[in-house]
């Protein structure tokens, strides 16, 4: 989280006030919490520029609560739904959708390097398919969609947990996305669900009142205790997002950072290797291999001891995985490559 919202937040969460209440103590239903939710929404709203017709909700758990909740909430009376596999959370996703319903894999990513998002050009929807998911940014392998995929009157549902907040996004492109906190939004428990309203009245009656999205939209996302401490720091990282320059900056930003890393990458003579093929390469998680495997366990441990962490590629994948998310700063990346670039001479 950016250093501006930790400060902010340490002066705002945990002070008690003239009553002896901390933000931290604050009843759900309480008028003062109610503010802060609603400032939170209200900036959203504002930063992704919300048609009126979309719904915010904001939901306890994580991206791996909505891949059952999705189907729960938008299969209706269809029997079908569509889903793209484009890798690791792409296939999570497929999995728990497969409790529910008929699951169409409607096209697929090819497997071997280099890397890329299934190509956006002639998906075949099965006729009576309740919704077509993507998974735009696959966190794992570091392989976002280059273009957004034409799904007629389909509703696309879209799985942004690593690339929300990354750059502006047309939501009317959208009937639903989801993203978890964890990554650009604030700390874990949250989970942010952006819904047409028209999709509201699908739910099965078996829904759980807490995973149902309309009545979660009637009342606020209060049916139940809301996270409300990351919801506060949810709102505190909007109001910084909109004072640097929302969206548009954090786009400049995000593909300045992730140009420089991929440079240093592919300017490093093969001793660093990226599998994502150009054009379909994260800007927030860039992902590369020591040419020499044996080498990645001793650059993870120097890189460790310069305060340079989490940089271990995902357990299924190895390698190095470098995560650019909106708080990291320039400096951040120049002191990756500085490092990249020491280590590299030292070991050539
Ligand atoms: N989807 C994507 C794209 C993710 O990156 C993650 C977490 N890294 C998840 C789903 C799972 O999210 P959670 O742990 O919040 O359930």
């Amino acid at each position: 989280m950016p250093d501006a919202v930790l400060e902010r937040a340490g002066a705002q969460l945990f002070a008690r006030d003239a009553s002896g209440a901390s933000a931290l103590e604050r009843p759900f239903t309480g008028a003062a919490f109610r503010d802060v939710l609603a400032q939170a929404e209200q900036r959203l709203r504002q930063l992704l520029a919300l048609p009126e017709h979309y719904r915010i909700l904001f939901l306890a758990g994580g991206a791996m609560h909505q891949f059952s909740i999705v189907p729960l909430n938008l299969l209706g009376r269809a029997s079908t739904v569509a889903y793209a596999d484009s890798g690791y959370w792409a296939k999570r996703a497929i999995g728990e959708a497969r409790r529910y319903a008929e699951v169409a894999i409607v096209a697929r990513h090819a497997g071997a390097v280099p890397l890329a998002a299934p190509a956006c050009g002639s998906w075949q929807l099965p006729a009576d398919c309740a919704y077509c998911h993507i998974t735009p940014n696959e966190t794992v392998e570091g392989v976002a969609y280059p273009e957004l995929p034409d799904c007629g009157d389909v509703p696309l549902v879209a799985d942004c947990t690593s690339s929300f907040l990354a750059a502006p996004l047309d939501i009317s492109r959208f009937g639903l996305i989801y993203a978890s906190a964890q990554k650009n939004i604030g700390p874990a428990g949250l989970t942010v669900v952006i819904v047409r309203e028209d999709l509201l009245e699908r739910a099965a009656p078996l829904v759980p009142a807490p995973f149902n999205y309309r009545l979660q939209a009637e009342q606020q996302s209060c049916v139940n205790t809301p996270p409300t401490l990351a919801i506060h720091l949810a709102a505190l990282v909007f109001d910084w997002l909109a004072e640097s320059g929302g969206l548009p900056a954090m786009a400049a930003a995000n593909r300045r950072k992730a140009a420089r890393l991929y440079a240093a990458i592919d300017g490093s003579g093969g001793f660093y290797q990226a599998p994502v093929e150009a054009g379909h390469r994260s800007t927030t998680n860039v992902r590369f291999h020591l040419a020499d495997d044996a080498l990645t366990e001793s650059f993870i441990g120097a890189a460790e001891r310069q305060g340079l962490t989490n940089l271990r590629g995902h357990r299924h994948l190895g390698g190095i995985r470098a995560s650019l998310y909106n708080a990291m700063p320039d400096a951040g990346v120049d002191a990756l490559t500085g490092f990249m670039a020491d280590f590299a001479r030292y070991e050539r």
